[in-house]
């Protein structure tokens, strides 16, 4: 009797070197089917596994040889998935209350990889769901989105845009890659790159970053907050005031928000307007320096794509 603990099983103690356990949320007693990964063993259904997956469909519509070893009489089909992943991708297959609330990194990245590889759709899609939300393709939404993540659980994660925007990258989900790369520029320094190459993302992601963080300073100075250069504005009514004030929002803004040891690769160049801005100007060059600071958003906005090396947003796609 297999106990609910992972253990060596006494096939592959008696038979070779193998050194199996099986997995303990998934070895269903009355399974017909194991499957193997890596050196765990998960006893299934086979009608499960194809009610869900096209993939698992067609492989089981092939005939096995008869001589192919089986285990307490079940075939085994071996998989080149991590263990990890078969057991996340498994556990949501079979349990419908399998985290339904915010995905942690490790599970949200079997979900998407076992998801798409055997075309478990719902599975896949739920993950590009969470990527969705949290990097979101609009400005609105961007604006609206909280400073903690709420779909995906990334607590334990300190890089966690790093490892999000390899897998964006590797899965092409390219409508992502954007805010993904806005949010690595702004979090990341470049000796958190330096030390995140090549294992949590590639050079070229790096350097896809580095880039693109120099695109969003610039464009935070010379876009979204170059009106602090044009005041006071043409119908100013307290010209020194405004221009001492503007001295002042440029010093809060561009000097005084280094607050870490080491400084972030990009600053944000789609900061929101706060209203204390416009309290410390007259009222012309307020509403004047708010609007231009809006429109310097959305111009900003729509070039993000191209800050990051991709065609526009309308042209990003995923899975293509
Ligand atoms: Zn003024």
């Amino acid at each position: 009797m297999p106990s609910s603990k992972r253990q060596r099983t006494e096939e592959s103690e008696t038979e070779g070197p193998h050194d199996f356990s099986r997995s303990e949320s998934m070895w269903l007693e009355d399974g017909n089917i194991i499957l193997l990964a890596q050196n765990t063993q998960f006893r299934v259904h086979r009608t499960v596994l194809a009610m869900h997956s096209t993939v698992f469909q067609d492989m089981f519509g092939i005939p096995q040889p008869q001589e192919e070893p089986t285990i307490d009489g079940c075939a085994v089909v071996h998989l080149s998935d991590s263990a990890q992943d078969v057991e996340h991708f498994l556990n949501a297959l079979y349990k419908r209350s399998y985290h339904t609330k915010a995905l942690p990194l490790n599970v949200f990245e079997a979900f998407l990889r076992l998801g798409h590889k055997y075309q478990v759709l719902h599975l896949r899609d739920e993950a590009v769901a969470c990527l969705a939300t949290e990097f979101p393709t609009t400005l609105k939404e961007w604006d609206d989105l909280l400073d903690d993540y709420t779909a995906l659980d990334v607590s334990d994660e300190p890089n966690a845009s790093l490892q999000l925007l390899r897998l964006a990258n590797e899965f092409r989900l390219n409508r992502y890659i954007p805010t993904l790369v806005l949010s690595a520029a702004v979090t990341s320094s470049l000796e958190d790159l330096y030390d995140h190459v090549p294992h949590t993302i590639s050079a070229n992601n790096a350097l896809q970053i580095a880039m693109a963080a120099e695109k969003f300073r610039e464009a935070r100075n010379e876009v979204t907050f170059a009106w602090l250069k044009l005041l006071p504005s043409n119908q100013c009514t307290t010209t020194k005031a405004c221009i001492a004030a503007a001295r002042r929002i440029a010093s809060l803004n561009f000097f005084e928000f280094k607050t870490g040891t080491s400084s972030t690769l990009g600053t944000n160049p789609l900061t929101e307007w706060e209203d204390s801005w416009g309290k410390r100007l007259c009222s012309h060059c307020g509403p004047y320096a708010h609007s231009y600071h809006e429109a310097g958003r959305i111009l900003v906005w729509g070039n993000l794509p191209t800050y990051c090396k991709l065609p526009k947003w309308d042209d990003l796609t995923n899975f293509d």
